[in-house]
């Protein structure tokens, strides 16, 4: 993918509802945010701010749209036909769609043209092939009765997203609820706010009926509160901070109650023993899983925990392929490492790695700003890929999610005291083992307190079955998979007496 100049690609901005864009001179909104490009500091675009007002409006519409445009009750062949169709123009998007996700986050172009559009078209494909599969169950009862669970869909399903990977995060969410039958009020995050309205325009093109899928602009505190606390919003679904996510909870039980699924931060360890099959390629990966989009990953591996003998030779290791990585614009071809999404961002990685060396830690690689000038990225917030030696469980870099590209190393000599040293004590997202012996392996998969764990690799494939999701404070409920198509239905008992 070529290098591309981010003031040739135009901006649309506004809430999409109803399948339309709300023109500037009706929308009353009360203010609007800046929104800056993260490689160079630019301020290139500004978003409205939804108001109660607005927020209700558009809320009212997706209820109308859901009970008056047919989407749910439409054959469900028929639902999956039309997603599908919203998958393929996705994909056919992808040189324009790829160019607006990339210039105001924190996605190279190759990546957000190579991955982050084609893995959104394929999740919108992958739900509309459940649209069909989950219609309810009968259930065992005696003779003279027939007893039936119904799958129904909520109605209005409220979506918030966070913004490291603005079209993927939010694909999770409003592809299995559209593949469903619900409407969706989507709020993505008020520093990447323009391609899911892109999206929302092509599911238009596609079929989907309007006002079925809406997008408002605004910040967490207005326009985020406001759409969870909305009486017609029958459901939230919500990706971001543990300590958004509590408030998003407390508010669902505020105003409702309303059920919530909630994917918030983690600080998940990766594993390493001395048997681990191929010492080059675990370095790569354990590096790659801590810089890949500079380490703002939920699942980033971000606590290393090596066995005592292999510690040097891994860290030399990590280093060497940490000094390959690019930083740069993202809109340039050559970039491999991501500016940090904002300057205040890039100040709190600097400052958590400032106190956890002041309390006694080593600096082995980084631990500074890197020039992100050569590729296009001056006055951008880059960080360069940092390992941090001598730490502790207590040390603010073991605790804390980083959401940056800082590694910490700790040894063990046993199993169990890297058991030990892998739970944290409030985060359970992800974790990584790795390893040849493979009754260790489902030892760790057994005891570890997370929701996925990885066993000789590190992240995702495209298996879109495999459910995401947190244990402890990083979440409740699951993201992809099955699962996260029944979160967006309901299901009504029914019993009927046969007897004449
Ligand atoms: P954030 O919690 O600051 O914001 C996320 C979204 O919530 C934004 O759209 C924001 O406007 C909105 N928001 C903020 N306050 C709100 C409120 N009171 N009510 C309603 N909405 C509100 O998170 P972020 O900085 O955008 O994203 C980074 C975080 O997301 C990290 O902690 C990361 O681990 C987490 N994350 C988790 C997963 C996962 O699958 N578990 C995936 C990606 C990111």
């Amino acid at each position: 993918m070529d290098s591309f100049n981010p003031d040739d690609v135009a901006i649309r901005s506004g809430h999409f509802i109803g399948g339309e864009y709300v023109d500037e001179d009706e929308r009353g909104d009360e203010r609007r945010i800046e929104v800056a490009r993260p490689s160079d500091g630019v301020i290139y675009a500004s978003v409205p701010v939804a108001g109660a007002g607005m927020v209700d409006r558009a809320v009212e519409n997706a209820w109308q749209a859901f009970r008056t445009s047919g989407w749910a009750r439409m054959a469900p062949r028929e639902r999956a036909k039309i997603l599908r169709r919203f998958a393929g123009l996705v994909e056919a998007d992808a040189p324009f769609l790829g160019r607006l996700e990339s210039l105001g986050s924190t996605r190279p172009i190759a990546q957000a043209v190579g991955w982050d559009v084609p893995f959104t078209a394929e999740g919108i494909r992958f739900y509309a092939e459940f649209a069909d599969k989950v219609g309810g169950d009968v259930a065992a009862t005696d003779h003279d009765h027939l007893g039936m669970t119904i799958a129904e869909p909520y109605g209005v399903i409220g979506a918030i997203a966070p913004w490291n990977f603005p079209l993927v995060m939010a694909s999770w969410k409003i592809a299995p609820a559209l593949a469903a039958g619900n409407a969706v009020v989507l709020k993505p995050s008020e520093m990447t706010p323009f391609s899911v309205l892109r999206l929302a325009e092509l599911a238009v093109q596609a079929g989907v009926p309007a006002g079925i899928f809406n997008v408002i602009q605004g910040d967490g505190r207005v326009t985020g509160d406001e759409l969870v606390r909305h009486p017609k919003i029958s459901k939230v679904t919500f990706t971001g901070s543990t300590r958004t996510g509590a408030a998003i909870m407390a508010a669902c039980a505020n105003s409702g109650t309303k059920p919530v699924t909630l994917e918030l931060g983690g600080k998940s360890p990766q594993i390493v023993f001395a048997d681990a099959p191929r010492l080059d390629d675990v370095a790569r990966r354990i590096a790659g899983a801590i810089t890949g989009n500079a380490g703002q990953v939920c699942v980033a591996g971000s606590r290393l925990l090596v066995e005592r003998s292999l510690a040097e030779p891994l860290a030399e290791r990590i280093g060497k392929v940490f000094a390959e990585l690019k930083p740069g614009a993202t809109w340039a071809a050559g970039t491999t490492l991501s500016p940090i999404i904002s300057a205040p961002q890039a100040a709190r990685i600097e400052g958590i790695v400032g106190r956890t060396l002041e309390a006694g830690a080593t600096l082995r690689f980084g631990g500074v700003r890197a020039d992100g000038g050569a590729a296009g990225g001056a006055n951008g917030a880059f960080y360069t890929p940092t390992l941090l030696t001598d730490v502790t469980a207590h040390s603010e870099a073991v605790r804390e999610e980083v959401f940056g590209p800082v590694l910490t190393l700790q040894t063990f000599d046993t199993e169990e005291e890297a058991l030990a040293l892998a739970q944290h004590p409030e985060y359970g997202l992800a974790a990584g083992v790795h390893t040849a012996d493979l009754g260790r392996a489902l030892r760790f998969v057994r005891g570890l307190e997370a929701g996925t764990v990885w066993v000789n690799r590190y992240g995702r494939t495209s298996d879109f079955m495999i459910p995401t999701g947190g244990y402890k404070r990083s979440g409740i409920g699951k993201d992809l998979g099955r699962q996260a198509y029944e979160a967006n239905l309901r299901f009504k008992s029914v019993l009927i007496d046969l007897r004449p």
